[in-house]
């Protein structure tokens, strides 16, 4: 009998009751440290008092009004947005799914002002992630994603991930953008390098290709900049946003500049729930949070102390990881070919704390930015427990 909760999730047998910063309690009081942070979600970790307040405080006013009135809220995040970044606007998604629907349909519109209306390829990258929609799986293009559920959208082509000799093949007159994470979180941590990033931009300023960066996961601070393409010194013309940037309230965004924007007038996008008045007062608790002076020195420092504990794990396991990589708060470790990554997660269970799974057999550290200096100290000890009980069962 199919179970009342549609089985498309493999779950770990865990229910938690509450969270408070990194720690997470179960229904039956175990205390469990959170590396995961709900996929990079819970940016400030569980129960951030400025959070609570920011949102109980909207909830008592009002929730609701539609998309038909002013939001001061949308106006307020908006401003801070476009005053920390590239962008000249944005557009409030509730996920980072609907901000891959709005920055398709964005790249569509373009072209088609433009007189160019047949110029629909946008290039993807192997074990990319942006979403499960249909739109969102044939950007992937993955196997384990499209199977059976063609036919799928056309117009995305992949090419693989950091293969310049591909990419400078691929991106023609014909291209109307490029779509990439700058570090791949689902595909295994994997980070474009900056070179190659400033190569993606001059590429696409020769063609005129729109240059569209999914900084779901990598962004909001996670890498130690506000956007992870911060530290490559280029900027994208639409960029993708979500998970941190609601610290767990359901928020995303599409934020663009003022060309890539041109055709979206009154009437060409819209959402019911997309900017509603909790989700703006959750969200620019964060972002003043995240941009106040300091917090993201401080992330910077905390990554490199998380990064020397994971380096040390790798040189006392040899026989379970074969390295770190990622960057600032996100952080891969990669397990050697004969030990399985889900495996260490598990194990991590038996040691009361979360990591994360990602491809190319990889465990993904993605924890709360507000991570305290001693619970880096203790997941480093439990993680290190968690590869003493991998390797006692035959890593
Ligand atoms: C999680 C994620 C998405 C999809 O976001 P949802 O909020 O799950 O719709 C898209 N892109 C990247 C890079 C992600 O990590």
């Amino acid at each position: 009998m199919i179970p009342s909760v549609l089985p498309t999730y493999n779950r770990a047998p865990l229910s938690f009751d509450h969270g408070d910063g990194s720690w997470l309690v179960t229904t039956d009081g175990r205390r469990f440290l959170d590396l995961g942070a709900g996929i990079a979600v819970n940016a400030l970790g569980h129960a951030h008092p400025a959070l609570v307040e920011a949102l109980t405080t909207q909830a008592a006013k009002l929730w609701h009004v539609s998309n038909l009135y002013n939001i001061p809220g949308q106006q307020a995040l908006a401003d801070a947005l476009v005053e920390a970044t590239f962008a000249d606007t944005a557009f409030f998604t509730n996920s980072g799914t609907e901000a891959l629907e709005l920055a398709v349909k964005m790249v569509r519109k373009y072209w088609h002002q433009k007189g160019a209306p047949e110029r629909i390829e946008i290039i993807t990258f192997e074990g990319a992630f942006h979403g499960r929609s249909t739109a969102a799986i044939a950007a992937s293009g993955a196997e384990k994603m499209v199977g059976g559920f063609g036919p799928l959208m056309p117009g995305f082509v992949h090419i693989p991930f950091g293969d310049h000799d591909a990419l400078s093949a691929a991106i023609t007159d014909k291209t109307a953008a490029v779509l990439i994470e700058p570090i791949q979180g689902e595909g295994g941590i994997r980070v474009l390098p900056d070179q190659c990033l400033k190569g993606l931009r001059d590429a696409c300023d020769e063609t005129g290709a729109l240059l569209v960066f999914d900084e779901v996961q990598c962004g909001m601070g996670r890498t130690g900049k506000l956007f992870a393409h911060e530290w490559a010194g280029i900027t994208p013309d639409i960029m993708m946003v979500a998970k941190g940037i609601g610290g767990g309230f359901p928020l995303g965004a599409v934020l663009a500049t003022e060309a890539a924007a041109a055709g979206m007038t009154a009437g060409t996008h819209g959402s019911t729930y997309g900017g509603n008045p909790l989700a703006m007062a959750v969200g620019a608790k964060v972002m003043e949070i995240v941009t106040a002076p300091g917090f993201l020195d401080e992330v910077n420092r905390k990554a490199g102390h998380l990064r020397q504990g994971l380096e040390g794990l790798v040189a006392v396991h040899p026989e379970v990881f074969a390295g770190v990589r990622g960057a600032g708060l996100m952080l891969g470790l990669v397990c050697q070919p004969g030990t399985a990554n889900l495996d260490v997660v598990k194990a991590g269970y038996d040691h009361n704390i979360l990591v994360v799974p990602a491809a190319e057999n990889v465990v993904r550290l993605l924890p709360a930015l507000t991570i305290t200096d001693d619970d880096i100290t203790i997941a480093i000890e439990r993680l290190d427990a968690a590869a003493r009980d991998v390797k006692g069962a035959g890593a």
